[in-house]
């Protein structure tokens, strides 16, 4: 039987996200999918279509206009933030990602963190609230538009420096803590300013990382932060967490989020099992290997795993790699409603 859509996609994601019933399980994608085929599509290359609203609204719309997918989703880095705090950045060519130069960190201790006065007016929030200002006036009926807020650890990576924020972390658990407390201030700040301008979710990237920490640090450090961040940010959340982390899920599915964007390193079923209907899964689509480098067959493949697994939401597990090829992501929702057509 061939499947039938009965939603728009708009309404897919809100109920996917809170558990209400879909016509299918939407291809919801927290991160980015701005590729270079596209930046050239719609002549919004990086790195201005980071700095410039009309730029990035106009790149941001290419996920639903030419991809398909049920979302829109402006915030394409993970820099925006601390560039408005006044961190260094390496803005790259449309070929990279931008990225915070890490040998200068602007601050070293708790008391060092101060949101400067003009925070939201710096130009790069405003390349996100005033993109999300546009698109909620062009797509708002129709599709999610999902902002993206920094967690707290992941700033302090950027405003402390990795190694110094980790050292600190063994040896100072107080401190450290007082960091984060003082961070998500700025998390809450920039939420805010998005849901202002019209973002129907947020995901909220904080990278404890499988590879840098273990799964104890998320329940000792952010845990609680997060649970916080439900209470304060009123629109649906999605942590996003990279690498192995089913050593953290079952803390991560007390968050209260309303979803977890999943890495590849970690098995749909798997995952689902731990996670056990608390926190809903958006993911898992391998980036490096089967997006990039491989082709649509192997792409179907992930795709199918997590249907049949009943991963609620469909997405690549992190921003893909920006030379991703435009043939492989198409596929994502082609996947989606075959699985449909044959399963039902
Ligand atoms: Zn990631």
């Amino acid at each position: 039987m061939t499947f039938k859509e009965t939603m728009n996609p708009k309404e897919r994601c809100l109920n996917a996200l809170s558990g209400l019933k879909v016509d299918r399980p939407p291809i919801l994608n927290p991160t980015n999918v701005a590729t270079v085929e596209l930046m050239d599509l719609v002549d919004a290359p990086f790195p201005d279509a980071c700095r410039d609203p009309e730029l990035n609204a106009r790149l941001a719309a290419t996920e639903y206009t030419e991809l398909g997918f049920d979302c829109i989703t402006p915030y394409f880095s993970i820099i925006q933030e601390s560039s408005a705090l006044g961190c260094e950045i390496q803005w790259e060519q449309k070929d990279n990602w931008p990225t915070v130069r890490m040998t200068n960190p602007i601050w070293k201790n708790p008391e060092d963190v101060m949101i400067p006065p003009n925070f939201l007016k710096h130009q790069d929030s405003i390349a996100i609230t005033d993109s999300i200002k546009i698109l909620k006036e062009q797509y708002g009926e129709e599709v999610a538009i999902v902002g993206k807020t920094m967690g707290p650890w992941t700033l302090a990576y950027h405003v402390f420096g990795v190694e110094r924020f980790l050292l600190m972390s063994i040896d100072n658990p107080k401190e450290t803590l007082d960091c984060l407390h003082r961070l998500k201030e700025i998390s809450v700040l920039f939420g805010e300013a998005q849901i202002d301008a019209g973002a129907d979710v947020l995901t909220f990237p904080d990278h404890a990382t499988g590879d840098l920490v273990s799964g104890k640090y998320y329940e000792d450090f952010l845990l609680e932060i997060h649970q916080e961040m439900v209470e304060k940010l009123p629109v649906p959340l999605i942590l996003h967490i990279c690498g192995k982390t089913t050593d953290r899920m079952g803390y991560i599915a007390q968050s209260g989020m309303a979803a977890f964007h999943f890495d590849s390193k970690n098995d749909p079923q798997e995952s689902m099992d731990i996670v056990d209907g608390k926190i809903r899964l958006v993911g898992n689509i391998n980036n490096p290997e089967t997006l990039y480098s491989k082709g649509p067959a192997e792409v179907r493949a992930e795709v199918y795993q997590c249907m049949d697994a009943g991963v609620q939401m469909i997405a690549p597990e992190c921003a893909i790699p920006l030379a991703t090829p435009l043939e492989n992501l198409l596929e994502i929702p082609k996947a989606v409603r075959d699985w449909c057509s044959e399963r039902k």
